[in-house]
């Protein structure tokens, strides 16, 4: 499974990331966490980064894409993985399309966690609050003042990807005000129900598949019968007609032979006023022999009176 996380700060992205790496064993792959370890580390990326992410602003196109390119060439994002804040700008989506496109591997969905933006500094602040109270350290940008640039670069960056995995018939939007367990069913629901799509497409393009064969049998042996009937009572028409593509051509070879012999018994059946013809002919004969017998018999007679 690959998918994409979308949504602003404090929406929750994070946490649904690491659910879906438990119920699915793909990885997650958050550009968040990534440039705060290079940070950490003081490796070059990081010392670029370090100070754009305090601001809330957003880290150089380049720099987000390199780590991306470079992790999703790691074996173990082969079985899948979670984009965690990536992409983020139009830019960003199109070099992720490139990428993609070049390891030939697609792309199943982009999730939105939508939510409103007045939940969100108060999602924030009990975030702090809990990484607090359990001793963690606190991120620098986990301030209302930073929140608000980062929200601003949401806004004006990354939310016109909203529109471009729409377009790209990719989105799915998720109520991420819902409680935590309540999104993590929703996200799952929706993403069984691609599946079942698929699948239903699937079984859908197999019927079909099944009745065309079906279809194509059933023309081939109709043209069979035609040809029968079409020897019997010329009916070669209907025979053509019942079959269709290439059974339909060698149905229609079939009853052209089977025409020769209809042609011939209709001509057959032009006989009898041909007879008539004959009779006619053979009755005009007999009556003008009959005509000439019976003038030889007056020639007689009148020959015989004139002797006497
Ligand atoms: P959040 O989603 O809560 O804003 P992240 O951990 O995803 O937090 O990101 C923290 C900071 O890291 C961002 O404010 C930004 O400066 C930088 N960052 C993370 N991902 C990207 C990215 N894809 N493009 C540019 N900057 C990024």
């Amino acid at each position: 499974m690959r998918l994409i996380l979308l949504g602003p700060p404090g929406a929750g992205k994070g946490t649904q990331a690491q659910r879906l790496v438990q119920k699915h064993g793909i990885v997650q792959l958050s550009t968040g966490e990534m440039l705060r370890a290079a940070v950490a580390a003081q490796t070059p990326v990081g010392m670029q980064a370090k100070d754009i992410m305090a601001s809330g602003a957003l880290v150089p196109d380049e720099i987000v894409i390199g780590i991306i390119s470079d992790r999703l060439d790691q074996p173990d994002a082969a079985k899948g993985f979670i984009l965690d804040g990536f992409p983020r700008t139009v830019p960003q989506a199109e070099a992720l399309d490139e990428l993609l496109k070049k390891k030939q591997i697609g792309l199943d969905a982009v999730v939105e966690l939508r939510v409103n933006e007045s939940a969100l500094l108060q999602r924030v602040e009990s975030r702090v609050a809990e990484m607090r109270a359990r001793g963690e350290d606190v991120r620098i940008d986990d301030t209302p003042e930073v929140l608000a640039k980062r929200l601003a670069s949401y806004r004006s960056q990354t939310e016109p990807l909203i529109h471009y995995y729409s377009e790209r018939r990719k989105l799915l939007t998720v109520d991420g005000m819902m409680t935590i367990e309540e999104v993590t069913r929703e996200i799952n629901r929706i993403l069984a129900a691609i599946g079942a799509v698929e699948a239903r497409a699937a079984r859908k393009a197999d019927a079909a598949k099944r009745t065309a064969k079906k279809s194509k049998l059933a023309a081939k042996s109709k043209a069979k019968k035609g040809v029968g009937k079409a020897a019997g009572k010329a009916d070669t028409g209907k025979a053509a007609k019942a079959a269709s593509g290439k059974s339909a051509k060698k149905a229609a070879k079939r009853a052209g032979a089977a025409k020769k012999p209809a042609k011939a018994s209709r001509k057959a059946g032009k006989t009898p006023s041909k007879a008539k013809k004959s009779t006619r002919k053979a009755a005009a004969g007999s009556r003008a022999r009959a005509i000439g017998k019976s003038r030889k018999a007056a020639k007689k007679v009148t020959k015989r009176r004139a002797k006497r």
